[in-house]
């Protein structure tokens, strides 16, 4: 029996993981897929945190509460806020390579802008790569360790005994259904995106953790709260192909069919307004126009 199962080999799985096993625990980490599949590694414009001057994570936290539009757990922010730059520097420590530039003043981080933020701060990797290598060094710090890993093994229900946990059961790749055991067990299995017609996530985020934790009868929060990317390429493949908001950061505009910028207008921040506004605006303007597309001018 292990201390730690960890469900998921995403960013969130793969970082409990990690943390564990550095503070002596011995932990299991079961994934459905191969140990690097996961929506990180599909992940693009990159990572949100105050991470120098003139930016502080008091900023970002009122640009997080404006965005929120008065729904954020105020406290659940300002952990994110306050610990972000440190995550991401562990991640650099980790062998994750963000895109730098140097100056006189040596090498420094490259920031993005992205909606809803007021100032650049998002740190990206290989341009629009930054999940893969994110994945990447995750993956490699986990095969460098002692952290066991179970490929192919799919959860299928969670085992709680007078209200505990006690691990899962799975479907092994040999066709066989395991009973794995550990002291504790964590969700990481991602998101729900897949129960949508239409989205970016890829074919593994169909929501199990969720659905394992509403049979175990365990109470789940904030399902409601659903982030679709506001800009996908307007094509039948599936995931859509994301069209990152990295490219209005770098002063993309969207127009409709007769080539209005309709976000002018629409928000002070524009085509960098946060995504529910942009996505509203996009929904509004195909409706009014009966048109089913906008067109992205990257022409700038
Ligand atoms: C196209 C795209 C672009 C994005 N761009 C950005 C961005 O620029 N910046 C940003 O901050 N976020 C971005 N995101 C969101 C970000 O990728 C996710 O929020 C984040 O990666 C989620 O990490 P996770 O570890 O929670 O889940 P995931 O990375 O999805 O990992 C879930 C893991 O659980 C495993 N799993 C699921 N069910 C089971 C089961 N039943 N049994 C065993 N294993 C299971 C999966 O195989 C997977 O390994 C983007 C997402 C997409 C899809």
């Amino acid at each position: 029996m292990h201390d730690i199962l960890v469900l998921g080999s995403g960013i969130a799985g793969l970082t409990t993981a990690l943390h564990a096993a550095r503070k002596g625990m011995s932990v299991l980490v079961l994934t459905k897929g191969e140990l690097s599949h996961s929506a990180t590694r599909y992940a693009q414009g990159g990572v949100a945190a105050a991470l120098a001057a003139p930016d502080s994570p008091d900023l970002h936290l009122a640009d997080t509460l404006v965005a929120g539009a008065g729904l954020c757990d105020a406290d659940a922010v300002r952990v994110l806020v306050d610990e972000g730059p440190a995550r991401v520097r562990e991640l650099a420590a980790l062998g994750t390579r963000f895109d730098t530039e140097t100056d006189d003043a040596g090498e420094h981080l490259l920031l993005a802008r992205e909606g809803g933020h007021s100032l650049a701060r998002v740190v990206h990797a290989g341009g629009d790569a930054t999940g893969a290598e994110i994945e990447r060094a995750l993956v490699e710090a986990v095969e460098a360790s002692d952290i066991e890993v179970r490929e192919g093994a799919f959860a299928i229900e969670l085992i709680a005994e007078r209200g505990r946990a006690e691990g899962v059961l799975a479907l092994l790749p040999g066709g066989e259904v395991g009973f794995l055991r550990a002291v504790d067990t964590v969700l990481a299995t991602g998101g729900a995106g897949q129960c949508f017609a239409v989205t970016t996530n890829p074919t593994l985020s169909t929501g199990d953790g969720i659905a394992l934790s509403l049979r175990a009868g365990v109470a789940c929060a904030d399902l409601e709260f659903v982030q679709f990317h506001p800009t996908a390429l307007h094509h039948p493949s599936m995931p859509r192909p994301l069209l990152s908001e990295a490219l209005r950061g770098e002063g993309a505009v969207l127009r409709d069919d007769d080539g209005e910028a309709f976000m002018t207008g629409v928000h002070p921040l524009a085509d960098l307004a946060p995504r529910d506004v942009v996505s509203r605006a996009i929904h509004e303007r195909m409706r009014d126009t009966g048109v089913d597309h906008v067109w992205l001018d990257a022409t700038m």
